[in-house]
């Protein structure tokens, strides 16, 4: 702790601090001293708050900034900056403004010209991505999907050529659904990562096909429960000089031919990977 009595914390910025997913002894050091010195903390529920700083021993006035006051709650953190305050910025779990309220806010202080300031820790899309296994330097960040089943599918449609990993949020309630929709949409081959209830007691990463995920949701009562990251293999880039061959290959069979079959046996006839030719075969059915 006593680095950080040599380093500086301006006045008039707002700290955007990031805190644990579930474990909270995740928290950093730094965003502790901040949070100690901070004039006050705007946070997306101000019960979850006073509980984490409480536990350590940290009391200061907190201010609520959740959707549904964002643009409210900006104006009035923006008068206290120029003011010259310093406030910190905070999430329920995790990093702000990534898939939870903060966004508006950073916009419109950064807008009237006041400086902000990152904390980094936790985000479970990073932590999740850390673990997977899943060997890719690029990663795309979906979120949350769509909860109506019509738009997923349409939206998920939109990713079949994505090459990067990609990280989907999902509330526990609809994972089922989604891992359902993810085989709809990519075929059984691709694999597909779960980390649910990341840094906590019941922590599992799991890792199968997707033809298997929905069995290995259902084979334990309790893991509709809890919270997920889902980390969805990126489609197998494409090879530019056989592209052509390939694509008029899969164009004939498909019109005769199931799109399994028809990635089966235009796999055999080029001699290119069928998990390939599944997803090429599925762009080209639109
Ligand atoms: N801002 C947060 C972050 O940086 O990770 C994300 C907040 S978002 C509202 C909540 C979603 O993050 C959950 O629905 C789940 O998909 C994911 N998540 C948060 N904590 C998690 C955990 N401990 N394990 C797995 N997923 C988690």
């Amino acid at each position: 702790m006593g680095e950080m009595a040599h380093q500086t914390y301006p006045s008039a910025t707002l700290y955007v601090v990031a805190t644990p997913i579930g474990n909270v002894t995740d928290i950093s050091l730094r965003a502790l001293h901040v949070l100690s010195l901070v004039n006050a903390v705007a946070c997306e529920d101000t019960r979850n708050t006073a509980t984490l700083m409480g536990r350590f021993g940290l009391h200061k006035p907190l201010i609520a900034a959740h959707q549904h006051n964002e643009r409210e709650a900006a104006q009035m953190l923006i008068s206290r900056l120029q003011a010259g305050e310093r406030i910190a910025l905070v999430s329920d779990a995790g990093t702000p403004a990534v898939s939870d309220p903060g966004a508006r806010i950073v916009d419109a202080v950064r807008a009237a010209g006041l400086r902000v300031l990152p904390l980094p820790g936790a985000s479970a899309a990073v932590t999740a991505l850390s673990a997977s296994g899943l060997v890719n330097d690029q990663f795309y960040f979906v979120g949350f999907l769509p909860a109506k089943a019509k738009q997923r599918e349409n939206f998920l449609g939109t990713l079949r050529s994505v090459t990067a990993t990609m990280v989907f949020y999902e509330a526990p309630h609809r994972i089922l659904d989604c891992a359902s929709a993810l085989a709809a949409a990519f075929g059984p081959t691709r694999q597909v990562v779960f980390a649910r209830e990341l840094t906590k007691m019941f922590e599992e990463i799991h890792r199968c096909p997707l033809s298997e995920a929905e069995a290995w949701i259902k084979a334990d009562g309790h893991r509709e429960k809890g919270e997920f990251v889902v980390l969805l293999e990126g489609a197998v880039p494409a090879d530019d000089e056989n592209d052509a061959e390939a694509d008029r290959i899969l164009q004939i069979l498909l019109a005769e031919l199931p799109l399994k079959q028809a990635a089966g046996l235009a796999a055999q006839i080029t001699g290119r990977k069928k998990n390939a030719l599944y997803d090429r075969a599925l762009v080209l059915k639109g």
